[in-house]
């Protein structure tokens, strides 16, 4: 019989990480570029709007924003268009990594823990925000690139399992956005979150919530 370790992290062989949000703190930066680009079309949104489609690609938001606010849909030709036009209003932005994030990705590959990068950015994206020196901690990044169902689907998290090799109750992921919670449950694997975007009143499919980056880091510290 297999043990499904629900709370103690013996047994963990990897961790795979959502991005925006859990490893850059760039969710600001996207939903103000999105309010801009969506302004134009005439489509008012707040940032909560954002926040809660994170996780989704570009384009399945779009449509999804569209249906639920705009008028019409417009054509997949017009949406490439808007999708262009934000990344390339994102990619003026300064984007950072969230502090404590390198020292608990340095922790983790000391313990022996793979690491992995599920994220549903483009790889373009994951190329502006993540320097080399900290992509290639990661064995396994999986983008929107690389999928054909994006979160909350559990493919993206199904992909990067498989890449990383290890049974389900042996990884842990980090999310920080509701969907992405979903898609990692869906994938059969145990989820935390991270207060970065939402509180946890909106995190509440996780298996735990930390307020912050230093918690998480207090926590696995503790428990590795
Ligand atoms: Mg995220």
């Amino acid at each position: 019989m297999q043990v499904v370790h629900t709370e103690r992290m013996s047994g963990l062989r990897s961790i795979l990480f959502d991005m925006d949000g859990v490893i850059v703190d760039s969710m600001r930066q996207h939903a103000e570029c999105w309010i801009r680009v969506f302004g134009e079309y005439g489509v008012a949104l707040s940032t909560e709007d954002i926040y809660l489609r994170e996780g989704m690609s570009g384009i399945a938001s779009i449509i999804d924003i569209f249906r639920t606010k705009g008028e019409r849909i417009p054509s997949p030709g017009e949406m490439k268009i808007l999708q262009e036009k934000k990344l390339e209003i994102f990619e003026r932005y300064p984007v950072t990594i969230f502090p404590g994030v390198e020292g608990i990705l340095e922790f983790l590959s000391k313990k022996g823990i793979v690491l992995g990068l599920v994220t549903g950015s483009l790889r373009r994206s994951v190329r502006y925000v993540l320097q080399e020196n900290i992509r290639k901690r990661f064995a396994s990044i999986i983008t929107v690139d690389d999928i054909v169902n994006g979160k909350p689907n559990p493919e993206p998290y199904l992909k990067a399992l498989e890449e990383v090799g290890f049974r389900n109750e042996e990884v842990l992921v980090i999310e920080n956005a509701p969907l992405g919670i979903i898609s990692a449950k869906a994938a059969g694997l145990r989820c935390f979150a991270l207060e970065t975007t939402l509180e946890a009143a909106r995190l509440t499919d996780a298996d735990r919530v930390f307020s912050s980056h230093k918690e998480l880091d207090t926590y696995l510290r503790n428990e590795l």
